[in-house]
């Protein structure tokens, strides 16, 4: 069966998420499960749309050890899809201790799977002087970059002023969590993002003020207005986009790729694993483009500091 734009998430993306969210072993798809969205039963079509993803090394650069999402699950998710290391980070914690304790908790995950996860380190700027200890203990520890930065801090905030040059000192990427408010149409989802949640123009003053800075715009896919996200994000050369989030729209990539160029665009899963494979198998990328955004743009970014994947 062909890959094409559609069928990985009507038939592959769908069987797999009914293996993985039930825990049954890949190698038998359910019945429910394995049907296309014209209907046409297609036994073997997710294997080999799932051996098509999986020619692909892949680096995911946006993920959570979180409840229900524990490194062993990590593990065997990543090894499902050929997620060669997943980027992993627990945001919030409302004190310096808490933080450290999440983050402690990272390390535990980097100890039990060093070939798959990968730490990024949680801080809340509010706390200026723990913020900045907490990166250089985190470096030391091993961890590879800082991320999710939460909505406790507009980005744009001189706040963070001094956590984006200690990154450019240790030469680590920082992910932060990107909203859009505007054109929150999805059913449910109401604007109620917190006030000082970073938009895409608060992306562009930073990247514009530190263009030597690493930064990612956390999932384009995390809802709201993802067109709105690639038209402002066109103003910041330097700030990258993470492909995550449950959204997977037609066009969504596609999109991305025009305005920021697919050396911009970095593979994560945001632990949705099958929709974030399958909406970089859908874009109409080249075998080159993919092989960027699945794997080569992130290492090129972790090479900086020597933690790429050889
Ligand atoms: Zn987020």
């Amino acid at each position: 069966m062909k890959l094409n734009r559609r069928n990985f998430l009507g038939t592959g993306g769908l069987a797999l998420l009914g293996a993985s969210l039930s825990g049954v072993s890949c190698s038998e798809p359910s019945g429910a499960s394995a049907g296309n969205a014209a209907g046409t039963f297609q036994p073997e079509g997710w294997k080999k749309l799932l051996q098509e993803a999986n020619k692909y090394p892949k680096l995911d650069a946006h993920n959570h050890i979180w409840e229900g999402s524990n490194a062993d699950q990590i593990n065997e998710s990543c090894e499902l899809l050929g997620i060669t290391r997943a980027a992993c980070s627990i945001p919030g914690g409302k004190t310096p201790e808490a933080i450290r304790a999440n983050n402690d908790a990272i390390i535990k995950g980097m100890k039990a799977y060093p070939q798959r996860i990968m730490g990024q380190c949680y801080i809340d700027p509010r706390f200026k002087k723990e913020a900045l200890e907490e990166i250089d203990r985190c470096v030391d520890q091993g961890m590879v970059m800082l991320g999710e930065l939460y909505d406790s801090v507009r980005i744009s905030d001189p706040l963070y002023y001094p956590i984006v040059e200690r990154c450019i000192k240790h030469r680590i990427p920082m992910m932060l969590h990107g909203v859009t408010t505007l054109g929150n149409w999805r059913p449910g989802y109401l604007p109620t993002n917190p006030p000082n949640s970073s938009l895409p123009d608060d992306f562009v003053e930073i990247g514009n003020r530190y263009p030597e800075a690493m930064i990612i715009c956390g999932h384009i896919g995390g809802g709201g207005n993802w067109e709105y996200m690639c038209r402002v994000l066109q103003h910041a050369p330097s700030v990258f986009l993470d492909t995550s989030g449950s959204v997977s729209d037609e066009g969504m990539i596609d999109m991305a790729v025009q305005y920021l160029g697919v050396d911009r665009l970095l593979f994560a899963t945001d632990m949705n694993y099958e929709t974030g494979v399958g909406k970089i198998m859908w874009a109409n990328l080249t075998e080159s483009d993919r092989k960027k955004v699945f794997f080569e743009n992130f290492n090129n970014l972790l090479r900086k500091a020597g933690n790429h994947v050889n």
